[in-house]
């Protein structure tokens, strides 16, 4: 099998991408900390169709780990990526070392404000931080002239998108779909961290999500209710925490407690030691009736 081209240094990525653009070759990226799966493979699909190089990074970022968290033996397995890249038409895999990344003497950070104020934000102090950097750095290495990112992780497309609009880098954002699995858990490289028991019980977070849109749609307009009648459908099964179920604004992402025609209900919920998270968007209005009025 041909295989897709591995870049490990900043220096040669940056050579690397001058050539593609002086070739006249749009520069698309899929940021992903690897252990791919078909949510990365999604996103890779989608912006190769609307760019002629596809750069896929790997790279699992200390940065936006807290010290209890699960950097150490987040999943890695790099061969199983290059093989899904390039069964997706990815041309090269940008996966510089923690050291290449972050080397002695590293200072510069971004912060943030407001936005990561609630929801992951709130319950991983720092977390965006290290997602703001680490997409600054990735973007200034690879000269992206498009960046693609799930809504899976809606918080965090939200902060790229702040960060971009507000540096005045010259990229544009797109945000995929949730790809998620047949009985609708949204696929994650954390999911393989469940044990078969857990993996039964996880379908319970879309179901959550889908028992606060179903409220909605009948016509619910607290938020607090919604919330409520969520929460109690986690309580029904054992073994598992409520972290956050929240119902925010979905650009802002503050919490709201009149539902208008847009909300973004999100929850993060822990099976045994690992914390999963999941979103959706509830309209109530077809978003060609709310541009009319
Ligand atoms: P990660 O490797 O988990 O950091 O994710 C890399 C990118 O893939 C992020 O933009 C995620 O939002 C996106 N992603 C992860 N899981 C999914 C999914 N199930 N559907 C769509 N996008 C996803």
């Amino acid at each position: 099998m041909e295989s897709v081209r591995v870049i490990r240094t900043v220096q040669d990525m940056h050579r690397v991408a001058d050539r593609m653009r002086r070739d006249g070759f749009r520069i698309g990226l899929v940021p992903t900390m690897g252990y791919l799966h078909g949510g990365h493979a999604s996103l890779i699909r989608q912006i190769g169709r609307v760019t002629d190089r596809t750069v896929v990074s790997v790279f699992v970022n200390p940065a936006q780990f807290g010290p209890d968290e699960d950097f150490e033996t987040y999943p890695r397995d790099f061969e199983r990526d290059l093989a899904m890249v390039h069964a997706e038409g990815g041309s090269l895999v940008y996966a510089p070392s923690k050291a290449e990344m972050y080397p002695d003497g590293y200072a510069t950070y971004l912060e943030v404000e407001r936005l990561p104020d609630h929801l992951c934000g709130a319950s991983r102090p720092g977390h965006f931080r290290g997602v703001a950097t680490v997409v600054a750095k990735l973007f200034a290495a690879v000269k992206p002239h498009v960046a693609i990112f799930g809504r899976k992780d809606a918080q965090q497309a939200g902060v790229v998108r702040r960060v971009a609009t507000d540096l005045n880098l010259d990229v544009e954002i797109m945000i995929a779909p949730t790809v998620r699995e047949v009985d609708g858990l949204a696929k994650s490289s954390r999911n393989r961290y469940l044990t078969p028991g857990h993996r039964r019980r996880a379908t319970l977070l879309y179901g959550v999500l889908q028992e606060g849109r179903d409220r909605v749609l009948k016509g619910e307009k607290r938020a607090s209710a919604v919330i409520d009648a969520m929460n109690r459908r986690v309580s029904r099964s054992t073994g598992v925490a409520v972290d956050y179920i929240s119902a925010v604004d979905a650009e802002d992402f503050r919490p709201v407690e009149a539902l208008g025609d847009r909300v973004l209900l999100a929850a993060a919920v822990r099976f045994g030691k690992f914390r999963l998270i999941d979103n959706i968007v509830v309209e109530t209005e077809p978003r060609a009736v709310r541009e009319l009025r």
